[in-house]
């Protein structure tokens, strides 16, 4: 469509050129389900691949109260005033039961929202996580292109999260407080298998010693697990979000990560399958979405749904009539 790729156009202009209006726009625009904004935002993702992948992708989760929106200020702060672009997304599947986010609030990082180099974008609520996922890649390829070198991605320590944030990043940082025993129990195994590095935060004062216990215990429990890379085991640190103390040692870690794993093109390599993941997931999220909106399929789901709930036909079976009833002209 000829308005849509002009629109497109114009938008990637203003982006490549670090406007901010611009690339605020153009993630209202991915994150659209009108039809001619899709388009549009199709036509500029299109547009503006070639200029994005130049930056450094984290990932940063943890339950509520660990110190997320304190850490992330900080670190923020951190690297704007070392020269670099913060931009912070978030995926948050909480926001479509509350219908507002909790992530990504502006308030909680008051002088990181107010820095020229920093871009803050809550999470848009509504969708499934597939929807939120797609939303939040295309704005990180977004502010990629709008000249943004270090992204962080944050999400809570819920259900599925963690595993699609891990999914779309280089580097994964799992945030914990201060506590160990029971607490180290209670830490999904799978979660702290998608680390690359464990950070403690609050490690000050009072719970300084706290601090270390944990970290000792993680760093224990994280050398009985096979590292995901042949070039990286995941690394314990603590640090103080409050006080700004330990951030520039991770941001320092961060560092050697992408040393580690870059000199092996292994970066590289989870980028180009992560792309290709992305695809398939898409793929699968569209086929589900027209199955489910196809007329005839429509009318015959839910007394299927009950013949299975009936036993009266074997679940299999029900699939592949349903696919037949989708597929035929
Ligand atoms: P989030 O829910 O994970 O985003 O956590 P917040 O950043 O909102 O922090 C939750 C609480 O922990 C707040 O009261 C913070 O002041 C406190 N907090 C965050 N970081 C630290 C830290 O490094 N040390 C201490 N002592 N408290 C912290």
């Amino acid at each position: 469509n000829k308005k849509q790729s002009a629109d497109a156009d114009k938008i990637a202009v203003k982006l490549k050129q670090g406007d901010r209006r611009a690339l605020a726009r153009a993630i209202t625009l991915v994150e659209s389900s009108r039809s001619d904004h899709r388009a549009t935002a199709q036509a500029l993702l299109n547009i503006i691949l070639p200029d994005t992948g130049d930056s450094i992708r984290i990932g940063i989760s943890g339950t509520p109260g660990v110190g997320k929106s304190t850490f992330i200020e900080a670190f923020g702060k951190l690297l704007t005033a070392a020269g670099h672009k913060v931009a912070v997304l978030t995926i948050d599947p909480s926001s479509q039961r509350s219908g507002g986010s909790i992530l990504g609030d502006k308030t909680r990082m008051e002088e990181l929202v107010r820095d020229p180099n920093a871009f803050i974008r809550p999470s848009p609520s509504g969708g499934s996580l597939g929807g939120v996922a797609r939303r939040t890649r295309e704005a990180m390829l977004l502010t990629e292109a709008a000249g943004f070198d270090v992204i962080l991605i944050e999400t809570v320590g819920v259900g599925q999260s963690e595993t699609t944030v891990a999914e779309m990043v280089d580097v994964f940082l799992l945030l914990l407080a201060p506590a160990g025993g029971d607490e180290l129990q209670g830490i999904k195994r799978g979660v702290m298998e998608l680390a690359d590095i464990v950070v403690i935060n609050k490690a000050d004062g009072d719970l300084k010693s706290a601090a270390a216990r944990a970290a000792a215990e993680y760093k224990g429990a994280i050398g009985l697990m096979r590292p995901k890379s042949k070039n990286w085991k995941p690394k314990v640190l603590m640090v103080s979000a409050l006080n700004k103390i330990g951030i520039d040692k991770l941001w320092e870690t961060i560092g050697k990560y992408r040393a580690a794993r870059g000199s092996d093109n292994e970066l590289a390599d989870q980028r180009r399958d992560q792309a290709v993941a992305w695809m398939w997931s898409e793929l699968g999220d569209s086929l589900m979405a027209r199955f489910r909106a196809h007329d005839v399929v429509a009318a015959r789901i839910k007394q299927m749904e009950a013949d299975v709930k009936a036993a009266q036909i074997a679940p299999t079976t029900a699939a592949e009539k349903l696919l037949e009833i989708f597929l035929e002209k």
